[in-house]
């Protein structure tokens, strides 16, 4: 939890794919631990104070996505993480033709998301996976953890 925390906060965000969304999701995966378990003291201080900083750094961005995978009901962001993971870091798989969309994790989340302005349903699963890369993921993944940890962005 500290290592990973450590990790996320010494790390720049950079290119696509880039160290700060795995360990954003790191961060979130552990959520659960920090929220409910023991973590022990500062932890979930050092962890919320991480995570609103990347939270930031959404600050004004745009983008051309009607819909990002953070959007997604955080019980089934952490059921289908561990999977989800697996596909974002392998290119070999990222590379298969069939990339399913339902191994990143839109398509069961989809009677969720009821915003008008979604887009369709039917992404392909490299239009999914290049939603993972944007650089708005990380800081929606980060938002989606404090609000789990009952903590607010600023
Ligand atoms: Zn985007």
């Amino acid at each position: 939890m500290r290592d990973c925390a450590h990790r996320l906060d010494t790390t720049a965000p950079g290119p696509e794919g880039d160290p700060v969304l795995f360990w954003t999701l790191g961060l979130l995966l552990l959520a659960p631990y920090v929220a409910f378990g023991n973590p022990g003291p500062g932890v979930e201080d050092k962890v919320v104070a991480v995570l609103r900083r990347v939270a930031r750094g959404d600050d004004g961005r745009a983008c051309a996505h009607g819909r990002h995978p953070y959007e997604a009901a955080v019980d089934d962001v952490l059921e289908r993480l561990p999977a989800v993971l697996e596909v974002l870091s392998s290119p070999a798989n990222q590379a298969l033709d069939d990339l399913f969309p339902e191994d990143l994790l839109f398509e069961a989340c989809l009677d969720e998301l009821e915003d008008e302005e979604a887009e369709p349903a039917d992404l392909s699963g490299p239009e999914i996976l290049a939603r993972w890369q944007c650089p708005r993921t990380a800081p929606g993944f980060a938002r989606a953890a404090l609000d789990y940890l009952g903590a607010t962005v600023r």
